[in-house]
């Protein structure tokens, strides 16, 4: 089969011929028909997140199953699947709990601790893939389908971490993200008015369209400053932050009005200082929120067959040009999410 493969970090991909994979006892092998290009897996491009080589990387797919090893039972051939992105064991108590992500036996992530997406077959864990829900196109979406499991479910889980209530106010740092502009839809979508956060003026459209009703550029205000302005000098209810700095965890904290929460993903994740007696007074929570469970995947995919909410996918190219998207994910050029169509 054809994959785009990395052989070290930092170096480009080169698209080579490999052995198609065949299922072992328990796995299963799809044709993969889109990937989603996102900034997660370019910082294992970048070297940023370490990995062993070669490595085909990528974990938002759609696909088709196309072989099934011994005793798999629950996956057929022909049955359209994305796949889970952590490789969670699957017995421990946290994923008999239904809370997959806290797998406290994790064997790592698709396309990062084994093959990936950015190939014509990918092989996996049978319990790994997740079949999608039958009401969906696969084959007129893929591309949006397949970035639903990590773009889209991602900032969906933040709505019940967080307690997001209609009418509340929500700031979102890094609104001009691939995962941030999906926050921004998903909060609109549970009808809290929604302040988008970015450095990236040139998203702002975007945010607006996404359902953002203000937008900020923190390099041109104080953002603190700004937060409490729009609320009256109150505060926000709840502050999501995708970039996690110091600085934008410090300054979401001190933005936030009683009883705010405050939302740590991903980013920079750098340590900051909390201001206990503020915490105290106000009642002021923080909450850290990773990546997601199946019940959430599904349930998201729920939302996006009743197209309440829709994954904004806006560069679509062949898996030859993954170079030239990566190029635009480490820039952030790419608004939304960029995919790659292998098929
Ligand atoms: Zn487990």
């Amino acid at each position: 089969m054809k994959a785009m493969v990395l052989h070290g970090p930092n170096l480009p991909f080169e698209l080579v011929d490999v052995p198609d994979p065949t299922p072992g006892p328990g796995e299963a092998v799809a044709r993969v028909i889109t990937c989603g290009s996102g900034l997660t897996i370019q910082h294992a491009k970048a070297g940023r997140r370490a990995i062993t080589y070669p490595r085909i990387i990528g974990h938002e797919i759609t696909a088709e199953i196309v072989a099934v090893g011994a005793g798999v039972s629950h996956l057929k051939i022909g049955d359209a699947v994305t796949a889970y992105y952590y490789l969670n064991c699957g017995h421990c108590r946290w994923c008999l709990a239904n809370l997959e992500p806290l797998c406290a036996e994790t064997g790592g992530n698709v396309g990062l601790e084994c093959d990936g997406g950015y190939a014509e077959y990918i092989k996996l864990p049978a319990h790994i893939f997740i079949k999608l829900p039958e009401t969906l196109d696969h084959r007129a979406h893929p591309a949006e389908f397949g970035v639903v499991t990590d773009a889209l479910a991602t900032p969906y889980k933040v709505l019940s971490r967080a307690r997001i209530k209609p009418g509340e106010s929500v700031a979102v740092i890094g609104a001009g993200g691939g995962v941030g502009i999906h926050q921004v839809m998903f909060a609109a979508w549970a009808n809290a008015r929604v302040i988008a956060v970015d450095v990236a003026a040139d998203k702002f459209d975007a945010c607006r369209k996404a359902g953002a009703d203000v937008t900020i550029d923190p390099r041109s205000t104080d953002l603190v400053a700004a937060l409490r302005d729009l609320t009256r000098g109150n505060g926000v209810d709840v502050v999501i932050d995708y970039v996690c700095t110091s600085a934008t965890l410090e300054a979401g904290v001190k933005a936030l009005g009683r009883r705010g929460r405050l939302v740590i993903l991903g980013g920079a994740a750098q340590p900051f200082n909390l201001p206990a007696r503020e915490m105290l007074l106000k009642e002021l929570e923080v909450i850290g929120s990773r990546y997601v469970t199946r019940a959430e995947i599904l349930a998201t995919f729920d939302v996006v067959a009743r197209r309440e909410v829709w994954p904004l996918v806006t560069d679509i190219r062949p898996l030859a040009e993954a170079e030239a998207v990566h190029d635009r994910v480490e820039r952030g050029a790419v608004t939304g999410r960029a995919a790659l169509r292998i098929v």
